[in-house]
């Protein structure tokens, strides 16, 4: 049996019931996808039902609000990803027919849509003969075929994007697509893989090697930025000042609270010229009680949030057009970085 006939005869025994490869429906794949390139399946799960309900199709999808959007992306993280996907269905929405494009070529065109998403889009609805090569691909290839290249340098997607192509069944390429995929995820794991029960044992260069731990090679990435945030949470009565934040930086358009970010490392606690930053810009009189240290890591930063309650303060807080006051039950409908939303469950939900 050859490589492609093992992956699928694997696949058909061992692959799980998952809702979205009961379709063909390319809207319906891509969401689960742009969904899965961000979370695990069992974390992904609702949000795929969560948006697939809000919006059954794609002209709903384009008709919300990006608000709605972001608020249902809410816990997933790089909130990019979300607009990005808001940015699609309106492309497609406001394309001739509207349909969900299923052909490759056309699916790149669509903002967003990255190589791995349109093969994965155009193989799993329309059988395109097109290979995918994900995190999971590349694992399965630098293992078996004993490929060194690092798989995140130029040289190495090259070599793998040609070797995924030449393996490709062209006459069933979504059902090996889907199989090598669900084979990395699932028995050559990133971590303990299942060498013992393998179909591929005999040929796997890793396992034949003792190589397994050391493939696939990835160079690594520089260090994470340390930021340090001073919230400053301002309650009156039941309503919070929260604020949306701009373009140019994280959670663009998500809400937050009135932020004092100190650039420097001062460990995890605030340093005594934040506090006097703070006193400077609020007054002296105000009193700043610490509630909470939260950490928070994303792809290339690391956020030090300290939670402050601020009381006494002398601003004029409508004069700073994009903070707002808001009732504790209008916030729950806000869409909010994670690390926020955590606050809120913690301190202003009783
Ligand atoms: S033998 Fe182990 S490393 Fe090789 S393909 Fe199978 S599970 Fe992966």
């Amino acid at each position: 049996m050859g490589f492609q006939d093992k992956l699928i005869s694997w696949y058909q025994v061992n692959k799980r019931d998952l809702p979205w490869r009961r379709t063909n429906d390319a809207y319906t794949i891509w969401l689960s996808e742009v969904i899965l390139q961000q979370t695990r399946v069992e974390q992904g799960m609702p949000y795929f039902y969560r948006f697939l309900e809000a919006y059954p199709t794609v002209n709903d999808f384009a008709a919300a609000s990006e608000q709605e959007v972001l608020r249902l992306w809410q816990g997933l993280g790089y909130y990019s990803r979300g607009r990005n996907m808001h940015f699609t269905a309106r492309q497609v929405a406001g394309s001739p027919g509207a349909n969900f494009p299923q052909k490759h070529e056309d699916l790149l065109k669509l903002k967003g849509v990255g190589a791995y998403t349109a093969a994965a889009v155009a193989s799993f609805s329309a059988n395109e003969a097109v290979p995918v090569v994900d995190g999971n691909v590349y694992r399965v290839l630098a293992r078996v075929f004993g490929i060194h290249t690092p798989i995140n340098s130029t040289a190495g997607k090259k070599i793998f994007a040609e070797l995924a192509s030449q393996l490709l069944d062209r006459h069933r390429p979504g059902l090996y697509n889907q199989a090598i995929m669900e084979f990395g995820a699932l028995q050559c794991k990133p971590v303990s893989p299942n060498c013992g029960v393998c179909p591929l044992r005999d040929e796997c260069y890793a396992f034949r090697n003792a190589e397994v731990k050391m493939l696939p090679v990835k160079i690594r990435k520089a260090k994470p930025r340390a930021r340090f945030f001073f919230y400053l949470v301002c309650c009156k009565g039941d309503q919070v000042l929260v604020r949306q934040r701009g373009p140019g930086d994280i959670w663009q358009h998500l809400y937050d609270f009135p932020l004092v970010e100190q650039a420097a490392d001062t460990g995890s606690l605030p340093a005594g010229s934040t506090l006097d930053t703070i006193k400077n810009r609020f007054g002296n009189e105000a009193k700043l009680t610490l509630l909470s240290y939260k950490k928070h890591l994303l792809t290339h930063q690391i956020i030090h949030a300290h939670f402050f309650a601020l009381e006494n303060y002398m601003v004029n807080f409508k004069e700073e057009a994009e903070l707002k006051w808001v009732s504790k039950d209008e916030l729950e409908h806000l869409p909010l970085p994670k690390i926020i939303s955590g606050f809120k469950d913690d301190f202003l939900n009783n």
